[in-house]
């Protein structure tokens, strides 16, 4: 990805994306967990208190790895494509045990019957990370909304809609990222989706006076939308 380098609220980035306390470390947003090497250059980097830096990496690593063992249909190793993820499942004895506890057969078919609230927590926090590197926006707080769901299931018109970029009548602020993209298209799709790495991690943020949505795509398996109404 390209550096953007950011002209806003100098006041905003001394806060902790997700908690809003003191900060005083980065966090990638998102993390590595989440892509495959090689990893893309200037990945995006807010600023997070030592407690959310750290809070999150393991269910951050738990949701990685539960994506990738549905699109295997398994939590064997040796049937996991991302590398990352077959080494972590291979090490983590504990981690496979606890994802193969949330498979059950239904009518021959495997289905996971993920940790709800570790899966919630995590998407909130990627939403936020993003709303704040692109929009200038500090949300942390608990959103209005949220829905996450396997891409696959969408109808045609759900799956649409989830593509489609809300655009509103107010720009982006100047200075912040998004304008910024607005303006050069930098790791934008033609669809106006922000391409972290291809089939891998994508997401999109847009914000009027009264709403702020982002939406996320993970390894073109999970679709989250998150919004504030702020
Ligand atoms: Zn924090």
């Amino acid at each position: 990805m390209k550096q953007l380098t950011d002209f806003g609220d100098e006041r905003t980035l001394q806060y902790c994306a997700f908690c809003g306390g003191e900060t005083g470390t980065r966090d990638h947003c998102p993390s590595k967990v989440f892509l495959d090497k090689p990893f893309p250059e200037n990945l995006p980097v807010v600023s997070a208190c030592l407690a959310c830096n750290s809070s999150f990496s393991i269910d951050e690593e738990y949701l990685a790895c539960l994506i990738a063992c549905v699109q295997a249909g398994s939590t064997d190793p040796e049937k996991i494509t991302r590398e990352r993820i077959a080494k972590t499942l291979k090490r983590q004895g504990s981690l496979r045990t606890r994802i193969d506890a949330s498979i059950s057969i239904i009518d021959g078919n495997t289905v996971f019957e993920p940790e709800w609230d570790r899966v919630k927590s995590v998407l909130i926090k990627l939403a936020q990370g993003h709303a704040l590197y692109e929009l200038h926006e500090l949300v942390s707080f608990e959103p209005d909304d949220i829905w996450f769901f396997p891409l696959h299931v969408l109808t045609e018109v759900q799956r649409s809609n989830f593509e489609s970029v809300t655009t509103f009548d107010m720009w982006p602020e100047v200075g912040s990222r998004a304008m910024q993209r607005m303006i050069s298209g930098q790791d934008i799709n033609h669809a106006g989706w922000i391409i972290v790495q291809p089939n891998t991690y994508r997401y999109v943020t847009s914000s009027s006076g009264a709403e702020i949505e982002v939406k996320i795509a993970i390894s073109e398996y999970l679709g989250c939308i998150v919004k504030w109404f702020p």
